[in-house]
């Protein structure tokens, strides 16, 4: 894939970098970013120039949409650099599009390819720097987009910005995960904005998994709004299970949002020769096969852990432990997709992207 360079970019670079400030082996996920930013405004119907200039807070009305009605979206995505001091990106077309996919269901202006794609580019190559080599470290791009329009009447706004921030993270790792079996509370229903990068998804899970963090569990899996009987993600994952030398997943839906992890696993498995099998599975198959040990890994799959291996889940009153087993299909798929993202495996899927 060529991506779109930009001709109408207005850039304004600072003199004064902090990237000798930071400590690159000790990164809190999502906490440090780079000297610059990219900034384009929605106004009177149309996209202005873009910017890319000094990461700073910027002012916006206390009376912006975004404030009240949460209209707002965004993705996550990644940069790496190879042995060569080349610097990737891993599938842009698809978060790109998926981008423009949340803005629709949100009633927000598409963002043009140039702005996106170009300005992501443009962007990355002022902040090369900051993209560290060696597997584990990345540059975590985080392109979003809010409502800024005035008035607190509850109509969508007529004004929006879309910026790009960068984030220097290592590999992410959340220490041993367990999760617990929603009951109750839901992530996603038919119908509703689930399938949508929304930011309120994320506030909406926030109570719900608080609760579970007090119960000793880190994450929960989100089951089908209707009957709590469907697996269907785990925390802000997708979620695969291996039971024997399957590995399960649920198709995308409404209430399951479509990862490029997820996807990209399902390929990579594929031409493994791993059996992948795109179902829903219940809550009653997964613990039938707990009980007999068919059960050998759970696993969440998204872009910042990549792979997430989980290490038992809680049903009811019960807790299941996952046994220790040696060959795990989490952890070799991990090395398989992260060595296709560092250009340290040739990249038969034409996943990989230059900048
Ligand atoms: C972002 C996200 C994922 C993972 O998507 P990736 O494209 O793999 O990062 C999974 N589930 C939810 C709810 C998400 O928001």
């Amino acid at each position: 894939m060529e991506l779109k360079t930009l001709s109408d970019l207005e850039i304004i670079t600072t003199s004064n970098s902090k990237i000798n400030e930071v400590d690159f082996e000790n990164l809190t996920f999502g906490t440090v970013f780079t000297d610059h930013m990219l900034v384009c405004d929605f106004e009177n119907g149309k996209w202005e120039k873009p910017v890319i200039k000094p990461y700073a807070p910027f002012l916006i009305d206390p009376s912006a949409k975004v404030f009240h009605y949460g209209q707002a979206i965004f993705e996550g995505m990644k940069a790496f650099k190879d042995e060569q001091d080349d610097v990737w990106l891993f599938r842009p077309d698809e978060n790109f599009h998926r981008f423009n996919k949340s803005a629709t269901r949100m009633a927000m202006p598409e963002v043009p390819e140039d702005v996106f794609m170009g300005g992501l580019h443009k962007l990355l190559e002022i902040e090369k720097e900051w993209v560290k080599k060696g597997k584990g470290n990345t540059l975590y791009i985080r392109p979003f987009m809010i409502a800024t329009g005035h008035g607190v009447i509850a109509a969508p706004s007529q004004s929006y910005r879309f910026m790009i921030i960068l984030s220097p993270a290592r590999a992410y790792y959340s220490g041993e995960v367990k999760v617990v079996i929603a009951e109750h509370f839901s992530r996603a229903a038919n119908g509703g904005i689930g399938a949508a990068k929304a930011a309120g998804n994320y506030s909406a899970q926030f109570y719900p998994t608080k609760l579970a963090n007090d119960q000793g569990y880190q994450q929960i899996i989100w089951t089908d709004d209707a009957t709590h009987t469907k697996l269907e993600e785990a925390g802000t994952m997708n979620v695969f299970f291996r039971i024997n030398d399957t590995i399960y997943t649920a198709p995308t839906s409404e209430r399951i949002l479509d990862g490029v992890t997820r996807k990209s696993v399902i390929e990579l498995a594929k031409k493994e020769n791993i059996n992948v099998e795109v179902r829903s599975v219940l809550v009653e198959e997964l613990i039938a096969a707990a009980k007999d040990g068919s059960l050998k890994e759970i696993f969440g799959a998204g872009t910042a852990a990549v792979i997430n291996p989980i290490v038992g889940f809680g049903y009811k009153e019960e807790y299941f432990e996952l046994p220790k087993i040696e060959n795990s299909m989490a952890l070799e798929i991990k090395e398989k997709l992260t060595n296709i993202q560092y250009k340290l495996a040739e990249d038969t899927f034409g996943w990989t992207v230059k900048i």
